[in-house]
């Protein structure tokens, strides 16, 4: 038997919820192509954003350590891969669409800097300067409407309306947004943003352990971490109790985040996507009490971990390369690569779009050859 592209569709229609996005009704793309005879669109734009330079890059991308720290410190490419699995296992339990949640979860960090948020905090200073901001939503989505090139008929990936929604997830409630006119995107995005929190929260808190910085006796301390404990058999001597501790406490958050989001749409008594649309609060979320506990953990990973002394020293090496890269780029506009200077904007945009790009290693390449460069000269 073969299964194509029309088989799929009728299957979502006949099996998925009925809140649930069904490729079959998605709101197109911006330059109409042909349907593809095998993938539905949202498995076609997975595809899309797997085969993106962007997407390769996020492998050299800082997620909190920068990348040769240790093999085994998420990058920013793991981690988009942990928060596209998370995505998929809980659309399918709601019934959602889990290519649509996939395809989100993969594409949600394509716009992030280079050295984190560390990064992204010092390219919003120097644009601020400009009267500028940046904010690495927009930019991800200024990858696939813009930067990426796919074909020379269309900028961009071309990518469906759903997805291009839901990677603008922050969204303000009782706001629409100015670009889907909506009030929230999908659950299946509403879900990927559940999903990153999870997956950095818990690999945070593994690789903060890895590290040394953080200890398993310091987490004791948050009622989450002890309530994950009560499922581990093993104890601390083990050499997988970690992997089994971050196992239980994403078990418990997927339980709880299933059962409320699902006592959520089930009270709002939410039967079709449009309902999804219109609904101001968030339909996926953790329950009142839980998400108390899990911003308690997310407050204690700020104070013990991404402010630590060994933290900062890297954030602050990062940001000083991005610092000095966006001057000297400013100054000499030349040094911008052709795919971004074609697209003829303002000098400041263009060097916000090449520094955005950078991987970790490019940018450091860089600060060297440049730095050396005015070094140099100053001398001579
Ligand atoms: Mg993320």
């Amino acid at each position: 038997m073969i299964f194509l592209r029309a088989d799929i569709e009728r299957r979502e229609l006949q099996t998925l919820a009925p809140y649930a996005a069904k490729s079959a009704e998605s709101r197109g793309r911006d330059f109409p192509e042909p349907e593809d005879f095998l993938r539905t669109c949202f498995q076609r734009d997975r595809d899309r954003i797997i085969h993106s330079k962007s997407f390769r890059r996020l492998k050299g991308k800082t997620q909190v350590f920068v990348a040769h720290y240790g093999d085994h410190y998420r990058s920013r490419l793991a981690h988009s891969m942990e928060v596209a699995q998370l995505s998929r296992d809980m659309a399918r339990a709601l019934g959602l669409n889990e290519d649509l949640a996939e395809t989100i979860g993969l594409a949600h960090d394509l716009g992030h800097t280079p050295f984190g948020h560390a990064g992204q905090e010092a390219l919003n200073d120097c644009l601020a300067k400009h009267g500028l901001g940046f904010e690495h939503n927009e930019q991800s989505r200024r990858v696939v409407t813009l930067l990426e090139q796919k074909k020379p008929d269309y900028p961009g990936l071309n990518l469906s309306f759903e997805v291009l929604d839901g990677m603008m997830k922050h969204r303000e409630s009782g706001e629409a947004s100015a670009f889907s006119g909506t009030f929230k995107p999908s659950l299946e995005a509403q879900l990927v943003d559940l999903s990153d929190k999870i997956a950095y929260l818990n690999h945070d808190i593994d690789d903060g352990i890895r590290a040394r910085i953080l200890s398993s006796e310091t987490l004791d301390t948050l009622f989450l971490w002890r309530k994950a404990k009560e499922n581990v058999r093993a104890d601390l001597s083990h050499p997988h109790f970690v992997s089994a501790m971050i196992s239980s406490l994403i078990t418990l958050m997927i339980k709880d985040l299933l059962e409320n989001t699902n006592r959520l749409i089930t009270e709002r008594k939410i039967e079709s996507v449009d309902q999804v649309y219109k609904t101001k609060e968030s339909l996926v979320a953790f329950s009142d009490g839980f998400a108390a506990e899990v911003r308690l953990l997310k407050g204690f990973l700020y104070d013990r971990f991404y402010n630590s002394p060994g933290i900062l020293e890297y954030n602050n090496r990062g940001q000083q390369v991005i610092r000095f890269l966006f001057e000297e780029l400013i100054k000499k506009p030349s040094l911008i690569p052709e795919k971004f200077s074609a697209s003829g904007e303002a000098v400041v945009i263009q060097v916000k779009d090449h520094i955005a790009s950078m991987t970790d290693d490019y940018a450091m390449d860089l600060y060297d050859k440049l730095h050396w460069k005015a070094f140099s000269r100053s001398e001579i």
